[in-house]
């Protein structure tokens, strides 16, 4: 096909958007790939449909390379099989929630786990019928909180969602291998630079899962790695790396002392290293307690104190992954009133557990260390006291900051922290969903048998996004040759007549060899067309300009920025050639 600019649904703005913060975001909607329409939600014109559904056609091609078969289910869903699992109250505020004209109870969907098990309940029945992997590629709604960066994180998103069913856990293994390879010849071919993380399974539930994470600056996902050993993982995901137990036993008594004025961790150690205690004390030495509420779906607020060493904040996305399915907010004035054993700035664990309030700590806290903290006095704390010995507190929590330079929980080496963009995430589930619909059939031996599931996704929205902002130089957008919009942006530079029917005659000619030609046939400068078509981004540029009196064409690339001279007989062929090597 041969797109003429001059015919194209386009406007290119000259100005960035005055609500985008990120590259990738600015370009898109400068080069007139997408419009906003609302937060998180936009439309796709002419250009950013078709990366999009060039990436689709990658997905697709994958998926199907490994047995899974396309179906698709719809958007608008009903309420009962997400109360049947809970989510309809566990997925919380992010979930669309409407009503009908008759008041039923409806949802948008944000992911598919209990259709898709309810639709292969509905079909098979048979141990002959399995294993089956279904996906489809389709609009997903989630109210999130904060959309961010146009189709980045939207509340309008095209996704990939595939599930696999299985007759036992070897065979989710087998199908979860599959998924993981399909995803990296994905993210190959679309030219992406990502990692794979250990991830949390959060709202999903199950077992087993990682993330494939795009690395990039501008990323949410904050992740971990240690060049010895290989290990990744997302910040949410890390163990911490706990210290041996040490001996109760000989350590000197918990003793109450004056500090003065010191409700910070600062003011605590610089009184603690005035007070003559016999050794050099930093905030690791210290034990500071944070007050939360937390409330589970539907349920009652609840204090929750979590005891952490001084010198760590809390990580607010791992204090909520492992809190999750409850939600938390941190304790207001009204909260202190109402409980007066909570002295602000000296609350330690005595009065945490003496008032039954629910009390972890960090994995750090193991039996046997010694802290300071605070004595639940004004102006008081306590030195030594022993965890294990002085208190026990009700279980560990990760919620505390991970640094560059811990050591890796494999013990193999320390950590560097990077960040990136979440682009494919892949569970075992296990029965969860399948236990929720009791998903059976009969086995060989003729007893049923509960399936296990899988679930895999990929944004596919949010990767027109990515490889914008992973690729994109100072002069614009540029597409890896596998999903840019056409393969060839032919650009007449030249108002001579027999210029402009030669570049018709190039544009004709890699028409005939099946490329897509965007051709710049409109009445403007060559300088607005030069620079709107390093704007636009298409791999290889044609320049039908100057040197045509002398027979030459210029191929410029994209990515590398180097042109050279064809010669006009050969042109068509060379540039054929050029975008058979570049894919
Ligand atoms: P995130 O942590 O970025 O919110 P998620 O953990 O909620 O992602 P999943 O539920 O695993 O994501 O969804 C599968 C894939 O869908 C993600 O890997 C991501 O690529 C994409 N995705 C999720 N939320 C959005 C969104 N709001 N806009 C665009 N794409 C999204
Ligand atoms: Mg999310």
């Amino acid at each position: 096909m041969i797109t003429r600019l001059s015919q194209l649904f386009l406007r290119t703005l000259r100005d960035d958007p005055a609500d985008a913060e990120v590259d990738s975001h600015k370009l898109l909607v400068r080069a007139g790939y997408v419009r906003r329409i609302a937060p998180g939600v936009y439309s796709w014109l002419p250009l950013g449909l078709r990366v999009l559904r060039e990436i689709e056609r990658v997905v697709r091609e994958e998926m199907n390379a490994i047995g899974a078969q396309e179906i698709s289910l719809p958007a608008l869903l009903p309420r009962e099989p997400y109360e049947t699992t809970n989510r309809w109250t566990e997925y919380g505020p992010a979930l669309f929630r409407l009503q009908d004209r008759k008041g039923n109870d409806m949802l948008l969907g944000p992911t598919h786990e209990e259709l898709f098990a309810l639709t292969v309940k509905g079909e098979y029945n048979s141990y002959k019928d399995l294993p089956v992997t279904l996906y489809q590629i389709q609009t997903k709604y989630r109210d999130e909180e904060r959309p961010r960066a146009g189709i980045l994180r939207g509340r309008e998103f095209v996704m990939k969602d595939s599930y696999s069913f299985d007759l036992d856990e070897d065979g989710l293994k087998a199908s979860y291998h599959a998924h993981r390879e399909a995803y990296q010849r994905i993210f190959a071919r679309l030219g992406v630079k990502y990692v794979i993380v250990a991830a949390t399974s959060g709202a999903m539930g199950g077992s087993a899962s990682e993330e494939f994470l795009a690395e990039s600056a501008i990323g949410e996902d904050t992740y971990v790695r240690c060049i010895e050993s290989g290990y990744a993982a997302n910040v949410e995901a890390v163990t911490t790396a706990a210290p041996e137990s040490r001996p109760i036993e000989g350590q000197p008594p918990a003793v109450d002392y004056e500090t003065g004025d010191t409700p910070t961790i600062a003011t605590l150690v610089d009184w603690a290293n005035s007070a003559d205690l016999g050794r050099a004390i930093t905030g690791a030495d210290t034990l500071k307690n944070i007050l939360l509420k937390t409330r589970l779906p539907g349920g009652e607020w609840e204090l929750l104190a979590v005891g952490l060493p001084g010198d760590r904040a809390v990580d607010e996305k791992r204090l909520e992954a492992a809190l999750e399915p409850a939600e938390f907010e941190l304790l207001g004035d009204a909260d202190f009133e109402a409980n007066p054993f909570l002295v602000r700035g000296y609350i330690g664990p005595r009065a945490l557990l003496a008032n039954d309030v629910r009390y972890l700590v960090d994995p750090r806290v193991v039996n046997g260390t010694s802290w300071i903290t605070g004595a639940d006095v004004e102006g008081k704390h306590v030195v030594d006291l022993v965890a294990g010995r002085d208190f026990i507190p009700d279980g560990t929590i990760e919620a505390a900051e991970v640094r560059d330079g811990d050591p890796s929980p494999d013990g193999r080496g320390n950590l560097v922290t990077a960040r990136g963009i979440e682009i494919g995430h892949i569970f075992q589930l296990g029965s969860k969903y399948t236990d929720a619909f009791a998903v059976d059939v009969l086995g060989e031996n003729g007893k049923p048998v509960r399936l296990v599931q899988g679930s895999y996704g990929v944004g596919i929205s949010r990767m027109v996004a990515v490889v914008a902002e992973q690729m994109h130089d100072d002069k614009g957008l540029r597409w890896p040759a596998e999903i840019a919009p056409f393969d060839v942006h032919l650009v007449i530079a030249n108002k001579d007549e027999a210029a402009r029917e030669g570049a018709e005659a190039i544009a004709s000619a890699l028409d005939i060899q099946g490329l897509e030609v965007l051709l710049d046939d409109r009445k403007a400068s060559p300088g607005v067309k030069f620079k709107d078509s390093e704007l636009l981004g298409m791999p290889l540029v044609v320049v039908v300009g100057r040197g045509w009196a002398d027979g030459k064409v210029e191929l410029r690339d994209r990515f590398t920025g180097e042109s050279r001279e064809l010669d006009k007989d050969t042109a068509a062929a060379e540039i054929v050639k050029a975008v058979r090597t570049a894919v």
